[in-house]
């Protein structure tokens, strides 16, 4: 079976927010589609957190090593590519959007076998994982009804990141948007912080973090995450030395490669590596075991789409202490563009999909409406 076709549909028109300090706005294209035909019939996808016009450029570079390659063998394939690309941008768009062909040939694989992602990586360890609601800081007032809506969505885990939060050179501000967090989550829910430490211009230092860090324990955060700049590994180190909370990180690093200092020097406790960045399944499989072999919890970063959340939720059985998957509050991509949606059980937890591949089926009425490309003429 051959790889006949590679094809990108970048997504526009509804991107959330991100809290970054230069907004996103809804037309603005972060995300990509990956969608690989084959000589059979079959079609697999994937996704990039990148911009359209990047992923198809890089797209033009990858596409003579792809198209003709054998199909069923996603790992061999994916590294064919890391190998011909170290002078050609390797790290960035380009690994991005490998990570996209990777995710798309693990849901032909999977396809092809029978079976789900989950079970081809190995063996699965749950059958459902907690989602966690990943919404933005707001002002203490409004991130009281937040995190309460969320909380009243069905969410028993809820992460508040970037917005104002360490940006107004005033502790008392940050420590009453956690308070007024942690007073709509109510006390039995899980609570994140992430400070996002790779915006632009990210002002706060390592005494910063120590003293928030502080802060945060009072009202039982569970992790807090980009504390940091996201290169400062020593830093890092340092913070999580005196940290009572668990440190997060490095969703910003792509390739296996760049995580071995930040494990190597103990530099950080849950290891964040995103699918849609890093490489794809094939590379995250890598920076997960190699996590798990140093006591570092894995657990992905998914602020992407359906198709990332899908192939982190088969990420998540294949490994005994991830044990939470990352979920955008209101995102269209990730909530309206597959014909199943995603359903919330009462306890929160999502359910790893048990169809072959990835699990997942796009909707392409959905799908047209959030893309210039022309969906039929790719997707068929
Ligand atoms: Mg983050």
């Amino acid at each position: 079976m051959k790889i006949t076709s590679v094809d990108s549909i970048g997504l526009s028109g509804m991107s959330p927010k991100g809290g970054w300090s230069h907004e996103i706005k809804p037309e603005d294209s972060v995300h990509s589609l990956i969608i690989i035909r084959t000589d059979d019939g079959k079609m697999g996808v994937g996704s990039v957190f990148t911009n359209a016009g990047l992923v198809e450029a890089a797209l033009n570079v990858l596409r003579p090593h792809v198209v003709g390659e054998t199909a069923q063998e996603p790992s061999r394939v994916s590294e064919k590519l890391h190998q011909h690309m170290f002078w050609m941008g390797l790290g960035g768009t380009v690994t991005h959007t490998i990570s996209g062909i990777d995710i798309a040939l693990w849901d032909i694989f999977g396809q092809i076998t029978g079976q789900p992602i989950s079970r081809l990586l190995g063996g699965c360890y749950r059958s459902r994982v907690m989602a966690y609601a990943s919404i933005l800081m707001e002002m203490p007032e409004l991130m009281k009804e937040q995190s309460s809506f969320y909380r009243n969505e069905g969410y028993r885990a809820i992460k508040i990141g970037w917005g104002p939060f360490g940006r107004h050179n005033d502790p008392r501000l940050d420590e009453k948007i956690v308070k007024a967090a942690r007073e709509g989550a109510g006390d039995d829910t899980f609570l994140m912080v992430d400070a996002g430490g790779s915006d632009a211009y990210w002002p706060n230092g390592l005494n910063w973090a120590i003293r928030t860090a502080d802060m945060l324990k009072d009202y039982d955060v569970y992790w807090f995450e980009e504390a940091l700049k996201p290169d400062d590994v020593d830093d890092h180190r340092t913070l999580r030395e005196r940290s009572p909370v668990p440190i997060a990180g490095c969703e910003c690093l792509t390739r296996r490669q760049s995580f071995m200092p930040w494990l190597e020097k103990r530099a950080i406790d849950i290891v964040q590596p995103d699918v849609t960045k890093v490489g794809g399944i094939s590379e995250q499989i890598q920076i997960a075991r190699m996590a798990n072999a140093f006591g570092v919890r894995y657990i992905g970063h998914g602020w992407n789409t359906a198709v990332g959340l899908a192939a982190d939720l088969h990420l998540a059985a294949a490994f005994p202490t991830t044990d939470f998957v990352e979920y955008i509050g209101g995102s269209p991509y990730v909530d309206a563009i597959t014909t199943s949606g995603w359903e919330l059980g009462e306890d929160g937890m999502l359910a790893i999909p048990q169809k072959p591949g990835l699990g997942i089926e796009l909707d392409k009425d959905a799908l047209q409406s959030m893309t210039v490309a022309d969906v039929n003429r790719i997707v068929g």
